[in-house]
């Protein structure tokens, strides 16, 4: 037994010098990946099912690796984060999010898009002048664009994040709570956070078979309204979870049953059937 465990711990650190390696091998590359223009956005619709509309998109970064294919943003923000990469990665983001919202809003399709935003942009001390920037570069209309924070973000620094978070409301940005209700809870601060909406985090629209689950979803529902903030659930993939969903008083949804994230081309295409159905 003793033998076997040698054994196994053995493979195990060949395993993680493999992934040490695939590591080393993304840090290095993603310094150069803005400039190689590997990025690409994929674009995810938001739907209310009350109206049966469209209400806006998440944009979410991928990364074209030219060897190893498409590297997760699961993966590789984390090392963006830690190396400082992430804030011209996110200032590239919200440049082409608002180029797209307004090319969206040429054509009629007038919907704001959302962008995640990591704590390194509230530490950067100019998040405010970005975000006008942006917004002036690409002659949009702030209520076009949203910015998706997490819990998290804000218990790092608590009144730093508030504030900050309040200038950019004042500009018409609109902010959103993502992963809400996962990890650290700012529920006794949620008064004070100024933002728009709650996402639900994807864990709860998966988990719904039992009535105390539902009683916790409705009761942040409650809580939301009360609070004059909307809610949309993530991770909304088949009827079951609409219905459910619809029940408990959560009207928006995102998730793989209206649309998995896609591509410039094809959420044109997207797009098109959904104005033509
Ligand atoms: P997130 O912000 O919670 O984004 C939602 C994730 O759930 C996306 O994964 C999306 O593809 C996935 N998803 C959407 N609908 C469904 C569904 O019905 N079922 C399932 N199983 N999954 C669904 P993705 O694109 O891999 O992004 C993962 C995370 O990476 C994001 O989670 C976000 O935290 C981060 N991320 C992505 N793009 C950016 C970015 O531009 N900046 C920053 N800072 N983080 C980003
Ligand atoms: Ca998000
Ligand atoms: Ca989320
Ligand atoms: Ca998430």
């Amino acid at each position: 037994a003793k033998r076997l465990g040698k054994n196994q711990q053995c493979l195990y650190s060949e395993e993680m010098g493999i992934q040490e390696v695939r590591k080393m091998e993304l840090e290095k590359d993603l310094q150069r990946a803005l400039e190689l223009r590997e990025f690409f956005i994929v674009y995810q619709p938001k739907w209310n099912v009350r109206t049966d509309r469209l209400v806006g998109f998440e944009a979410l970064i991928r990364w074209r690796h030219p060897r190893l294919g498409v590297v997760s943003p699961l993966e590789f923000i984390p090392i963006a984060e830690e190396t400082g990469l992430i804030i011209p990665i996110t200032r590239w983001m919200l440049e082409e999010a608002c180029k797209q919202s307004k090319a969206w809003q040429e054509r009629g399709i007038i919907q704001p898009v959302s962008v995640n935003l990591s704590i390194r942009l509230f530490q950067s001390d100019n998040l405010i002048e970005l975000v006008q920037h942006v917004l002036e570069m690409a002659n949009l209309k702030p209520h076009l664009l949203e910015l998706e924070i997490t819990e998290s973000m804000v218990l790092h620094d608590v009144n730093e994040v508030i504030r900050q978070l309040g200038s950019i409301r004042a500009l018409g940005v609109k902010v959103s709570m993502d992963d809400f209700g996962t990890g650290y809870s700012s529920i006794g601060l949620l008064d004070r956070i100024p933002i728009d909406a709650l996402k639900l985090d994807r864990l709860f629209t998966n988990d719904l078979d039992t009535p105390s689950k539902r009683a916790i979803i409705n009761a942040i529902v409650l809580m939301a309204e009360n609070l004059n903030l909307d809610v949309i659930a993530e991770g909304v993939e088949n009827k079951e979870h609409i219905d459910f969903l619809t029940e408990l008083g959560c009207h928006v949804m995102q998730g793989y049953f209206y649309g998995k994230p896609m591509d410039i081309h094809e959420i044109d295409i997207w797009i098109y059937e959904h104005e033509h159905k």
